[in-house]
């Protein structure tokens, strides 16, 4: 029997129907949230930007205070706010007082916190020295202006909006969002919220949703279409060119396997730009991949956890390039075995499995059978389970690959 293509050689693939990440455009700093800079952040400026106060409290100069208790006359009193005109130095032997982020005066080189003084407001007594340059914050001391402080390909988190609105970014160049459209195929599929008693043979709609929404936590712009039934390849064109026009990467469930009624077979298994092949893996055998008007297309089975497991394979990983990741492809992270698992002799296989985040350990959630959709939900993790003979036995160290 000819070797399957492996999982690694499929990822391979898929990762060749697209040439890189998508153009680049400005968006307000909000919605650069998730996206990755296609240009490096440079800081505009010194970070502070002046000399300031770490604490609520009064600018002196530290040689007043070498003998306290002292009294001194408070000479300004200085918010965290912008000053106009020039700057007041600190009238000598007096103090100033000061609010935390506020800049300290020419002439003071430390401030005591308030709560070392008696809080006074026309004088203070302050009851405890302080060293120069205790509680200041100097220009730059965070970074100097003209820095690159992110890289191009830097993945757009909260920490780093934060650092681009520090220098007063209002939007930022990163790599276009990439739109998803998952289209579910079965004339069994309901929308989901319609009549709950179905009639026999039908069922509801509901690798549409999951894929939507693996796409969305993957930070893609991901829409959904009412499923399309087995019997009409027209319509399925139609969605199809549809789909084409307004998104840069096209998923499909259903349809694909070796039984009649196949609807995307139907349509796309005349298209030379489109392959289909089986893939040595359980779930998540038959794929199919190409290019669809010019739009990557993956054709992922209809049993829902299978549809489920590529998205995560190969989906993910193809949106990631998209969007600009340098290294898209999942994060596989070490776990300790609970219990023993058997491997198939020549598939790839990914047990659901539930991962005890305290301890580090994973335990296996149902059985293999890739319709058992109530055990993927109440798992949380896939585990990595190469072709192999003999048992992975408690304990074995393992792969494993989140979807919480
Ligand atoms: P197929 O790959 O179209 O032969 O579908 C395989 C199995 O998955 C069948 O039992 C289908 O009813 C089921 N299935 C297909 N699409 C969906 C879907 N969108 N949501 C839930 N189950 C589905
Ligand atoms: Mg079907």
């Amino acid at each position: 029997m000819p070797r399957l293509t492996t999982v690694a050689d499929h990822t391979a693939a898929v990762l060749g129907l697209v040439p890189g990440a998508l153009p680049g455009q400005r968006v307000p700093l909000p919605s650069a949230l998730g996206t990755v800079l296609a240009e490096p952040l440079v800081s505009t400026a010194d970070l502070p930007g002046f000399d300031n106060s770490a604490m609520d409290g009064y600018a002196v100069k530290a040689v007043d205070l070498s003998d306290t208790p002292i009294t001194l006359p408070v000479s300004a009193d200085i918010p965290a706010a912008p000053q106009t005109g020039e700057q007041r130095p600190l009238v000598p032997g007096t103090a100033a007082r000061i609010m935390t982020g506020a800049p300290i005066p020419p002439g003071a080189d430390a401030v005591i916190k308030v709560e070392w003084t008696d809080g006074g407001t026309d004088a203070v007594t302050m009851y405890q020295p302080v060293e120069a340059g205790v509680n200041v914050r100097h220009r730059g001391e965070d970074v100097r202006a003209g820095v690159e402080l992110l890289s191009a390909g830097t993945v757009m988190g909260p920490a780093q909006l934060s650092a681009a609105a520090a220098f007063g970014h209002g939007e930022l160049l990163v790599h276009r969002r990439p739109r998803v459209c998952v289209i579910s195929t079965g004339s069994e599929l309901v929308e989901p919220g319609q009549p709950t008693s179905l009639p026999l043979g039908a069922i509801f709609d509901s690798n549409s949703f999951a894929l939507q929404a693996l796409a969305s936590r993957a930070d893609a712009d991901a829409i959904r279409v009412v499923a399309v039934g087995d019997d009409d390849p027209a319509h399925a064109r139609r969605v199809l060119d549809q789909a084409a026009e307004t998104s840069d990467l096209i998923v499909t469930t259903g349809g694909v396997s070796a039984g009649a009624y196949e609807v995307m077979k139907d349509v796309l298994a005349s298209k030379p730009t489109v392959q289909f092949l089986p893939v040595a893996m359980q779930p998540g055998r038959p794929q199919g991949l190409g290019t669809y008007a010019g739009v990557p297309i993956l054709t992922f089975p209809g049993n829902p956890v299978s549809a489920f497991v590529s998205f995560k394979l190969f989906a993910e990983p193809l949106i990631r390039k998209l969007a600009g990741w340098t290294r898209p492809t999942p994060l596989w992270k070490r776990a300790t075995l609970a219990e023993r698992v058997m491997p198939r002799e020549s598939l790839h296989t990914f047990p659901r499995a539930h991962l005890n985040a305290a301890t580090n350990r994973v335990s296996l959630i149902g059985g293999p059978g890739s319709h058992l959709m109530a055990a993927l939900a109440r798992a949380n993790c896939l585990i990595s389970v190469p072709p192999g003979e003999e048992f992975l036995h408690a304990e074995a160290e393992v792969q494993i690959l989140t979807y919480g």
